[in-house]
């Protein structure tokens, strides 16, 4: 039943590349209103930061041969040494990445950045990798958050981008099954394009939508805004293909089975160290007939989580579930900029601000919304109409462009994710906020909202906003150690989405013990026996 489809999307599909020192479309960037300008000055001071205009890459250490072989697998267009590309693929768009960029740091710049157009090529590239003894850093979106695009050199002969953009196709669809094939490195609204075409959809929405990709998505064990109606990207994932240094891996051959442990489960996740995915498989939906966002107002934070709770318990989920803290709430009412989750709304004043989604049928929709709306208030909860959720869903993605503005004045903005369970929500809140407000001292916002619910717990996403000073990077790093330490101390994830990466690889042994790790290098030593792919990534 799969019906294969025509080649590779319209050019004009294609995002522009986002700046090496900021995030995503120049042209989309809002820019801090005056209004939201002098709330900053007020709040945190006026001490702008250009970014250095000068920067100097090291130079590229490919070897001349090297060159020509990778020019013989690839053709000479798919390969660059030039300084301009070799920036664009230095590292990720963490706030220390871009801090590092702004400053002229560009140490971790690869030697070449290679464009492979099918999964062949990436299985060539590999063999010569493993061959030659060079680090293949698979770049999907460049929206890494934990280092993941920091190749360690050690004593390999270079490292190389390998930059995804070249499979950008969507391969099939089966419209029988709902499913879809999608090359790795289309970016989300490509995909949600390709597939809009067929009438259908994915519905993975993060907060970097606008660039990340299917495959880091898949190689990263995404979360979007739409997870708790559709599912994690992980859940969404029913087939993979993965180009490795030993060989291919299909897997997804069933919805379910029972034939020995779930192997897709092994490179979901895995971050470039395992393979290179370079197809996945995905459920995909109807596109749904109506969205309705709205938002409601709670006393405290804890009330609207024990609501969220009793939702998520109760399978009455709905598409969009997310709730602002008290600090978070406050500051979206007070600051047109919207710092963190992006919401303004017409609120009560104190309390914390919920907003609930729901996309569907329309007979689905308001069955949901009806028996959504009687927990709520049952619970306390205070209806705020639409004109919230409108709000929240106009500025879902305007966060990272705000960062850059407060970057530019002097402010570090920085945010970080773990989960839990619902038992042990209060005690990582408090926790982890005291961790940072202890590090980072007077004048410092800490500001959280819980991003995505589990019949069995949550996540909490930390926005923290706070002077820079003159170094901000030397700042942020011991709070961020801080929070990380408070988080394994209450015995919850090091990340709910956003991966190990490098960043994360200090704490992974807390939550999955040392055998757990001895087990991942087990796996790496079998897959990459000679220790190239993303070296320095995900395993201790
Ligand atoms: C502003 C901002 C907001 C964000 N919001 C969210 C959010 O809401 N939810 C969320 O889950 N994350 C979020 N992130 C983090 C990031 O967007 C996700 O981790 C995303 O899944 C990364 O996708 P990417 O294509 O950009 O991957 P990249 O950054 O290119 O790569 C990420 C890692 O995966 C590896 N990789 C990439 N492609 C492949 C492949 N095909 N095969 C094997 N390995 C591969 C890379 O080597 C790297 O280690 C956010 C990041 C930013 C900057």
């Amino acid at each position: 039943m799969e019906r294969p489809l025509p080649a590779a999307p319209s050019p004009e599909r294609h995002q522009p590349e986002m700046p090496p020192t900021r995030w995503g479309d120049p042209d989309h960037a809002p820019g801090l209103g005056e209004s939201a300008r002098a709330l900053v000055e007020l709040a945190f001071g006026l001490h702008p930061r250009p970014a250095a205009a000068e920067v100097e890459l090291p130079p590229s250490r490919l070897a001349p041969a090297h060159r020509e072989q990778l020019e013989a697998l690839l053709g000479p267009d798919a390969v660059r040494t030039d300084d301009a590309v070799r920036r664009l693929r230095t590292r990720g768009k963490s706030t220390p990445d871009l801090l590092r960029q702004r400053e002229g740091d560009l140490d971790d710049a690869p030697d070449v950045v290679v464009r492979p157009g099918d999964h062949d090529q990436v299985q060539q590239v590999l063999a010569w990798a493993t061959r030659e003894r060079v680090a293949v850093v698979p770049f999907g979106g460049g929206t890494s958050v934990t280092g993941g695009l920091v190749a360690h050199r050690g004593d390999l002969a270079g490292v190389v981008s390998l930059d995804l953009g070249g499979l950008r196709r969507l391969i099939a669809v089966d419209p029988v099954a709902s499913t879809a094939t999608l090359e790795p490195g289309l970016r989300g609204p490509e995909a949600e394009a390709l597939l809009a075409e067929h009438g259908l959809m994915l519905g993975h929405y993060p907060q970097s939508f606008e660039y990340a990709s299917i495959g880091g998505f898949a190689a990263t064990r995404s979360s979007g805004q739409s997870s708790a109606g559709y599912g994690r990207f992980d859940a969404l994932v029913v087939g993979l293909r993965v180009a490795t240094p030993v060989g291919e891996v299909r897997l997804g051959t069933a919805p379910a089975d029972a034939a020995g442990p779930d192997l897709r489960q092994l490179f979901l996740g895995s971050e470039g160290a395992f393979g290179v995915i370079t197809e996945v498989t995905v459920r995909v939906r109807p596109l749904p007939q109506v969205r309705v966002y709205e938002g409601w107002h709670w006393p405290d934070f804890t009330t609207g989580a024990e609501a969220m709770r009793a939702l998520a318990q109760s399978d009455l989920l709905p598409t969009v579930l997310r709730l602002s803290d008290e600090s978070e709430t406050a500051i979206n009412l007070a600051d047109p900029g919207r710092v963190g989750a992006g919401q303004e709304a017409a609120a009560p004043s104190g309390g914390c601000l919920m907003i609930v989604g729901l996309e569907g049928t329309e007979a689905a929709v308001a069955a949901k919304r009806a028996a959504v709306r009687d927990v709520l208030e049952a619970m306390g909860g205070t209806p705020l109409g639409e004109g919230p959720g409108a709000a929240w869903a106009e500025g879902r993605f305007a966060g990272p462009y705000l960062r850059d503005d407060l970057l530019d004045v002097g402010v570090l903005v920085e945010t970080l994710e773990t989960a839990t369970f619902w038992s042990n929500r209060e005690r990582l809140y408090r926790d982890v906020r005291a961790a940072l407000e202890a590090e980072l001292g007077e004048g410092t916002l800490v500001l959280c909202h819980i991003s995505h619910v589990y019949p069995t717990g949550c996540s909490l996403y930390f926005t923290v906003a706070t002077p820079g000073g003159g170094d901000p990077l030397a700042r942020w790093l011991p709070a961020k150690a801080a929070a990380s330490e408070a988080i394994v101390r209450a015995g919850a994830s090091i990340t709910h989405h956003h991966a190990v990466g490098t960043d994360h690889r200090p704490w992974l042994a807390a939550g999955i013990g040392e055998v757990g790790v001895e087990v991942l290098r087990a796996v790496k030593a079998r897959l990459d026996p000679a220790g190239v792919l993303n070296p320095g990534v995900l395993i201790p």
